[in-house]
């Protein structure tokens, strides 16, 4: 917990570091290299001292953070979201939706058929499946550990409900 002391101070191989990937584990150096892994999401990082910067080994976008002294800051211009990227992903979301739905407003079924319920289902799964595709490529791309992350805070929210099973 020595890090927290000295988060002003440049980037050093001896210090422990939230990690840059998941904002959840803590990054340290590994014994005799120049790199650091962390303990939650098991990224590895080769650290550039020089250049007081980080890059990913182990993910294949070469992803790279500077230390500016407080926290990390993304290096890797193209991983930080533009707001045209923003509204392309927005507008992927939106508009087959809105099709969708306008062609059932527009085109209404008679109610009480057996599948009246279907052009509202369908408008519904159009969203969810477009914003699952928009969620599945941030997560890829940024490699975040879902999996992990889940199971971190369900195990972080079952101890606060039950102090008492924190020692399993
Ligand atoms: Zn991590």
């Amino acid at each position: 917990m020595s890090s927290y002391k000295n988060l002003n101070k440049n980037l050093s191989i001896e210090e422990v570091y939230t990690c840059p990937v998941c904002y959840h584990g803590q990054i340290s150096a590994i014994t005799l290299m120049d790199a650091f892994s962390c303990n939650f999401c098991n990224h590895i990082f080769t650290a550039d001292m020089v250049r007081q910067s980080l890059t990913i080994v182990d993910s294949s976008f070469p992803l790279s953070w500077r230390w500016n002294g407080k926290k990390w800051k993304a290096d890797h211009p193209q991983a930080e979201w533009s707001w045209v990227i923003q509204l392309l992903a927005v507008a992927f979301i939106l508009l087959p939706t809105t099709l969708i739905g306008l062609s059932a407003y527009f085109f209404p079924p008679i109610p009480g058929t057996t599948l009246c319920w279907l052009p509202i289902f369908w408008t519904g799964l159009t969203f969810l499946s477009h914003l699952a595709i928009i969620v599945n490529i941030v997560i890829d791309y940024y490699q975040f550990p879902v999996k992990l992350y889940f199971k971190a805070l369900v195990k972080h929210l079952w101890f606060r409900i039950s102090p008492q099973n924190s020692s399993i």
